[in-house]
């Protein structure tokens, strides 16, 4: 039997309370819990104004680097709902579920994986109907007994048309990969693309988990980013090893500290049956080793059961071969909320400046909800604030920037620095004589002048270099 021991290599998380970045993400309005003046609904976060410049700022890198970047990988956006068919021919009706244990005393219920005493377990573990008792595991609320686990689908089910009846049931997807698999055909005849392709979507997913938490890590609604790759059989092995690189290096090359990544390659009685081989890529979150992101050969179980089901053709002809066949999968899964959660947490930094302490998020450039802040040394002079204005206006049309006169210089930075704004950029008493601006920079502090028509370009120049260091993702 797994027994949880402690991992002499492991390194502590960016930050060591979850409850400091809630609190930012909450005051600097990253994240707000959802319908928070009904006192909220569990597992369901809204994106306050920031939040959703990063969320979409994240995005965009990985639509970068999985379709833009690459002549071999085009995009999709399925639907939410499909035809009810899909989740019964992927096996989601029949297994997509979690062990569930309930209290007998406060009837509070946990997934079994997650209790005191439990995480390790392993899957075969898991499954055993009698694990409860063996290991003494009891309610971690009040101490209660609990129920042998039993297992609890996590689909969403809601109705299609005016008629509330069985036939019309349909399934808010829980994972976006299905829409890809029905749309094999279509996309490949249509954008003509030869083995090896894949195809990418970023889309809502909803699953109704039984002991969601960690602030927006594991939510009942949520967004995913994945990309199926279809591979020859004879391929999959190794262009699956190709992709553990490259998707590792996607959050490093964003800023996330190379030592609070891992790879977990998943013990033979957790692959799925079909599952050739998965590797997880795990981040340190403060509550410990988690995965961001899955990495799966999954063989040709899922267009063999599509096409077996709905009797669809969905072979390929290799014309250099002249063979039919069906194509392997390789599939990369993240999550959209959960990478920006951990490039947040990762950027968290706290440190003195002048007996001062200094919150600041260290965003890669291109994470950053604004690359710019313009901000007036004196807001009385309305010529100071006219060409902040101004400038503003300019660098808008590029990029993100804002204005803020809100408070004193000094407090203008800070606030800027906490939220990951690269540069500010000020105007001062100054400008209006010599035309030129102090551009800081949030990391090194140091302040350069320079003519205010340069600015813009300096700022784009330091993005591109920016997106340009590490490479191709
Ligand atoms: P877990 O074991 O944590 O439940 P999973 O192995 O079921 O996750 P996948 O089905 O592989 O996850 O989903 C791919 C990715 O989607 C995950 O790596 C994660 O980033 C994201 N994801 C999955 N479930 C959730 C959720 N409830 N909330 C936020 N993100 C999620």
């Amino acid at each position: 039997m797994a027994h949880p021991s402690p991992d002499p290599d492991d390194v502590g998380p960016a930050v060591a309370s979850l409850e400091t970045i809630v609190s930012l993400a909450k005051r600097r309005g990253f994240v707000y819990p959802s319908s928070e003046i009904y006192g909220g609904i569990n597992a369901v976060w809204d994106y306050g104004p920031l939040g959703v410049e990063l969320k979409n700022n994240v995005k965009r890198a990985w639509w970068r680097a999985m379709v833009q970047e690459r002549n071999d990988v085009v995009g999709l956006d399925a639907g939410i709902l499909m035809h009810p068919q899909v989740w019964i021919t992927s096996g989601h009706v029949g297994s997509f579920s979690d062990p569930l244990v309930e209290c007998a005393t406060d009837h509070r219920r946990f997934r079994l994986d997650e209790l005191p005493g439990a995480e390790h377990l392993s899957a075969t573990e898991l499954r055993d109907p009698a694990i409860v008792e063996k290991l003494g595991l009891v309610c971690p609320v009040d101490g209660g007994p609990l129920s042998a686990p039993r297992r609890f689908n996590l689909m969403f089910k809601t109705f299609m048309g005016p008629v509330e009846e069985d036939a019309a049931i349909v399934y808010l997807r829980p994972e976006t990969a299905q829409g890809s698999y029905v749309n094999f055909k279509n996309v490949q005849q249509s954008s003509r693309k030869k083995l090896p392709f894949g195809i990418a979507q970023i889309g809502k997913s909803f699953r109704n988990e039984i002991s969601p938490g960690n602030f927006v890590f594991r939510m009942r609604e949520f967004e995913q980013m994945e990309m199926q790759y279809f591979v020859k059989p004879a391929e999959a092995a190794a262009i699956f090893e190709d992709w553990l690189p490259r998707r590792f290096g996607w959050y490093t090359k964003y800023g996330v500290t190379e030592s609070r990544l891992r790879f977990r390659e998943h013990a033979p009685d957790e692959l799925a049956h079909y599952a050739k081989k998965a590797v997880d890529v795990e981040y340190r979150f403060p509550f410990g080793w988690k995965e961001l992101e899955g990495i799966h050969n999954r063989g040709d179980f899922d267009l063999s059961r599509h096409q077996e089901a709905s009797g669809e053709n969905l072979e390929y002809f290799d014309p250099a071969t002249e063979e039919h066949f069906i194509p392997f999968i390789v599939e990369t899964a993240g999550g959209a909320d959960r990478a920006a959660f951990t490039f947040l947490i990762d950027a968290y930094r706290e440190e003195e400046v002048r007996g001062e302490k200094r919150v600041v998020l260290g965003l890669h450039p291109e994470l950053a909800p604004y690359k710019v802040a313009v901000l007036p040394l004196l807001k009385k002079r309305p010529e100071i604030v006219e060409l902040c204005h101004k400038l503003r206006a300019d660098l808008a049309f590029d990029t993100m920037a804002v204005y803020d006169d809100t408070a004193a210089i000094g407090k203008l930075y800070r606030r800027q620095d906490e939220i990951g704004t690269p540069w500010c950029v000020t105007v001062d008493v100054d400008s209006l004589e010599d035309g030129a601006v102090t551009v800081r920079d949030r990391d090194s502090m140091a302040q350069d002048r320079v003519p205010v028509e340069n600015v813009k370009r300096l700022i784009l120049d330091r993005l591109a270099a920016a997106r340009a260091a590490g490479g191709e993702s």
